[in-house]
């Protein structure tokens, strides 16, 4: 595909607009329609195109801009980061295939790694060489993460890996693992873990994919049996791996994918589009409780909106954003739920007599109606986010 990748990056100290302008122009001169979800041309983006989509983002200076020039990045701040992220938001492009590297591993990997494996890993992030994916959860252990069983010995000359990962996303296609495993016994809890950078071609490793309820295959069960990587494959010291762990979750919850708000509010304006040109859908958009719901959702987007400005001013101080991505987790998650779930029902009487535009939009709804059954559980599930807002936050008391 054509991308226009000779740009000049602008200098966001001359104007604090310039960054988000440039990424707005770049983004819709070139993203294709066949890519967005709401055209008519749309069809499903193979992994090759995505990663070449992700690829000219790249060279037009929209991803990786916190990071450190030495590592590929353009070394800007959050707030550019924050800036193409609204643009990206507002146009209903494919999510990211490279994002487990980008937003999960290459930030583990700058704070714990050595010299050496920054140099390594993280310019192949950035350019889309290296997929990767998180091997955290297992059959016993999710929320409580601290339950896993997944056995890293040492040996002579690096370490040898047991056990069993679950509903690893896009373990499929990836090409290292950040794993978390433990050298102890599951009574150690948080102590004596361990985290990796698994090359998935190592010998003794199987991917067994999961086909979840929108017939997609983006998740597996990995096995792994007497796998031996070498100690240079180890992500920061033997027994940091919890709070390694920990500093990854967090950001999960916090600022991945920070253009969910943006990204909502294309989604809702493109539904009021699609129901205004069809004569059924229309009349429909005129009864008080559907105005009144969608008055609330775009209510909810805008709260949402004001979390991710105040989570960036936040870590722009210095500060650490840990239990505070739990209010965002949970309040984006359950927020969007209850959207996809209002499109789904307004979208419901669409059927082939109706205007293509409204068809687009309930094949589109459709697949987000589902994959949000998965929200307020991918991530951390929404109950255990309560938890963490009780305790951490409001310091409530444990038992009533
Ligand atoms: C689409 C998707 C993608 C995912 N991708 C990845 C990935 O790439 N890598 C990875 O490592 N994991 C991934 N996960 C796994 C995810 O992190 C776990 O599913 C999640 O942490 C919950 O763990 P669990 O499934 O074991 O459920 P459990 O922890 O068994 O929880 C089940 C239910 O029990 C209740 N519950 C649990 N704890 C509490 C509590 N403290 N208080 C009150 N109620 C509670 C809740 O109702 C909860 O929904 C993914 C999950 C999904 C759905």
């Amino acid at each position: 595909m054509p991308f226009d990748t000779d740009v000049t990056i602008p200098n966001p100290a001359k104007g604090r607009d310039t960054y988000r302008s440039h990424a707005r122009a770049w983004l819709q001169a070139n993203l294709p329609s066949h890519m967005r979800a709401d055209s008519l041309e749309y069809r499903t983006p193979t992994l090759q195109e995505c990663t070449a989509w992700e690829q000219a983002m790249y060279k037009a200076g929209l991803a990786g801009m916190t990071w450190p020039t030495e590592y590929g990045g353009y070394g800007l701040s959050l707030r550019e980061h924050l800036a193409v992220n609204k643009e990206i938001g507002s146009l209903l492009m494919p999510e990211s295939v490279g994002s487990v590297g980008k937003e999960l591993a290459g930030p583990i990997i700058m704070a714990v790694s050595t010299e050496e494996q920054k140099a390594i890993f993280l310019p192949r992030i950035l350019a889309m060489q290296d997929y990767w994916c998180q091997g955290f959860s297992e059959p016993d252990a999710g929320s409580d993460l601290a339950r896993l069983r997944t056995k890293a010995e040492q040996t002579g000359e690096g370490w040898r890996i047991n056990g069993q990962k679950i509903w690893t996303s896009g373990a499929a296609k990836a090409t290292y693992c950040l794993l978390l495993a433990r050298t102890g016994t599951v009574a150690d809890r948080h102590k004596g873990l361990v985290m990796f950078a698994v090359p998935m071609d190592t010998p003794g490793i199987t991917v067994r994919p999961i086909k979840s309820i929108d017939g997609k295959e983006s998740f597996a069960e990995v096995f792994f049996k007497d796998v031996e990587v070498a100690d240079s494959s180890r992500l920061g010291a033997p027994d940091e791996g919890w709070s390694a762990a920990i500093r990854v979750l967090s950001i999960e919850r916090a600022t991945n994918r920070m253009y969910r708000p943006w990204r909502f509010e294309a989604e809702l304006r493109g539904l009021i589009r699609a129901c205004k040109l069809d004569p059924t859908l229309a009349a429909k958009l005129a009864e008080p409780g559907v105005q009144t719901r969608i008055g609330e959702i775009l209510g909810q987007i805008d709260g949402l909106k004001g979390m991710i400005e105040a989570s960036v001013e936040h870590l722009e101080t210095g500060a650490l954003i840990g239990a505070r991505g739990s209010l965002s987790k949970f309040y984006w998650s359950e927020c969007h739920q209850a959207f996809a779930s209002f499109a789904y029902e307004l979208l419901a009487q669409v059927g082939p007599q109706s205007r293509p535009l409204a068809r687009r939009a309930k094949a589109q709804f459709t697949t987000g109606y589902l994959f949000a059954r998965a929200e307020t559980i991918y991530a951390g599930v929404s109950e255990v986010q309560l938890d963490i807002i009780a305790q951490r936050i409001l310091n409530l008391p444990k038992d009533l």
